[in-house]
């Protein structure tokens, strides 16, 4: 007896990919290179990356060889399908999520079109938060995955491979959006290094500011480029 319903007998059956590392490790350019190898095998291909990241052109993303690429700007994933209507939905064969941290829905977005509807999903994003903690719900999709792939930075202090992100700056809420100026990849030992160094100049400051107000995020900085 056939396992497979007859309606869903010709549909290819769904793939979900993770690629996770820290800033600045080219996880939107290894996200772009592999949708760009299906687009070139003639497959149907989807970009989405999150509205919450407005650092870019919201409409299409740009890759460091100057290659513009269309993509949906988005608050969440289900209304997808929606937005795109359905008949083009139904001939999407690869779907890529780029900053798929700041995806609420993603797990759910996952299942569904891998699992229901035989998309292959590409997902790119934060694994961990500037504190090394479990970012958005990256890593919620990890038992969905066929594929993981953890890329590495440079660290900004040494040179050696880099898989963390460290935060320049006092502030403390986990969704800071921002660049380099905000902050770089290091390796383990400096990421150590760094949060002593932080937490050090937070103490320093915050006696200080007993006594008059200071710029304390230039001082912070100040201080972990001296490391
Ligand atoms: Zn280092």
């Amino acid at each position: 007896m056939d396992r497979v319903g007859s309606s869903h007998s010709q549909r290819v059956s769904g793939e979900v990919h993770v690629i996770i590392g820290p800033m600045f490790a080219g996880k939107t350019t290894c996200l772009l290179r592999r949708i760009m190898f299906e687009g070139n095998n003639g497959r149907n291909i989807a970009l989405i990356k999150s509205s919450k990241d407005t650092r870019y052109a919201t409409d299409s993303v740009v890759t460091h060889d100057g290659v513009k690429f269309p993509c949906w700007a988005s608050s969440d994933l289900m209304s997808f399908r929606q937005k795109l209507g359905e008949d083009a939905y139904e001939k999407l064969d690869v779907i890529g999520i780029d900053e798929a941290q700041f995806f609420e829905d993603l797990y759910d977005f996952c299942c569904e079109a891998a699992d229901q509807d035989g998309k292959t999903v590409i997902v790119a994003g934060l694994d961990g938060d500037y504190l090394r903690r479990s970012f958005g719900s990256v890593l919620d999709i990890i038992p969905l995955a066929d594929t993981i792939t953890k890329l590495t930075a440079r660290c900004e202090v040494c040179g050696k491979r880099a898989f963390f992100t460290f935060r320049k700056t006092e502030e403390t809420k986990t969704e800071l959006i921002g660049g380099a100026d905000l902050y770089m990849p290091v390796c383990r030992q400096h990421y150590v290094n760094g949060q002593t160094v932080v937490e050090a100049a937070r103490t320093v400051l915050e006696s200080r500011k007993l006594h008059h107000q200071t710029d304390s995020s230039s001082q912070v900085e100040a201080a972990v480029s001296a490391l």
